[in-house]
């Protein structure tokens, strides 16, 4: 039985699932994403132990919030709460998605109690539109609002294959270190020192790997090359979300056992460093 919150050592990963897709801009799904990968991280198909030699079953390796509830509240501010809820107890959330507009909500709430974070990015995409058909809140537009907030010192991104003019412009301007799919492996890149969060879109794997995605943009990397990267991410890591897996796409479900493998491997870099 996984561990609840309250139970938790200070410094324990804690999953927390985000069933939000309202900022997708071409398919809806990614909200049905959680319960399905937790249902691949607990299946007997595997074990719960990383390639990192950390045993996930063990007691208070980590614990589980659950899936976020939306009621009153405006949806990122119920999101931004929660997180600065769990950090306040001084765990690390990883967050399950959702799509990757909720990666503004979560980064608001470390920004402001973290300083000096370096985001890892991962993704096909650099979402760093201004707007998006007039939403600014959009899944493209997460990465330009989060360095005009100030709410990260650095960010990197590392996949990228569909960059844009525009976006070429406003990486530029916001000084955001871009490692572009074409220049892997850049595993020396990975080094930094200080706190880390890791936000991993689904689509930065080609999709033949994880075809359980609203963008399915080939050319991406292998799930060998994303857990090689990850394992190369040095610093203490903070917290992670793992946003865009899109049940309805994945008609083979391999896409949640890679979220789920992911998912691993973010856990146990988590527990180590
Ligand atoms: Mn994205
Ligand atoms: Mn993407």
């Amino acid at each position: 039985m996984t561990l609840r919150p309250d139970a938790a050592q200070p410094g324990t990963p804690v999953i927390l699932g985000v069933p939000f897709d309202a900022n997708s801009s071409w398919l809806r799904g990614a909200a049905g994403a959680p319960p399905i990968i937790r249902v691949a991280l607990n299946s007997i198909s595997s074990n719960l132990w990383t390639e990192t030699a950390v045993d996930l079953g063990s007691r208070g390796a980590f614990c589980d919030a659950g899936d976020l509830k939306f009621t009153f509240d405006e949806p990122f501010a119920a999101i931004e709460n929660k997180i600065g809820e769990l950090l306040d107890r001084n765990l690390r959330p990883v967050c399950l998605g959702g799509d990757h507009s909720i990666t503004l909500p979560i980064v608001r709430a470390f920004g402001q109690r973290i300083p000096g974070l370096t985001i890892f990015h991962f993704d096909a995409h650099p979402d760093l539109y201004d707007e998006l058909e007039g939403n600014r809140l959009s899944h493209a537009c997460p990465f330009a609002r989060i360095m005009e907030e100030g709410a990260a010192k650095r960010l990197i991104q590392i996949g990228i294959r569909t960059m844009t003019g525009h976006q070429r412009e406003q990486a530029q301007k916001f000084g955001v270190e871009v490692i572009e799919m074409r220049q892997l492996p850049a595993l020396d890149r990975m080094k930094v020192d200080g706190p880390v969060y890791i936000s991993f879109d689904m689509d930065a794997l080609d999709p033949a790997f994880a075809p359980g995605i609203s963008h399915r943009e080939p050319g991406g990397m292998s799930v060998r090359e994303a857990i090689a990267h990850l394992h190369a991410i040095t610093g203490r890591i903070a917290g992670a979300d793992i946003v865009e897996f899109n049940p309805a796409q994945d008609t083979t479900q391999i896409t949640a056992t890679v979220a789920a493998k992911l998912l691993k491997e973010i856990l146990g870099k988590m527990i180590l460093n």
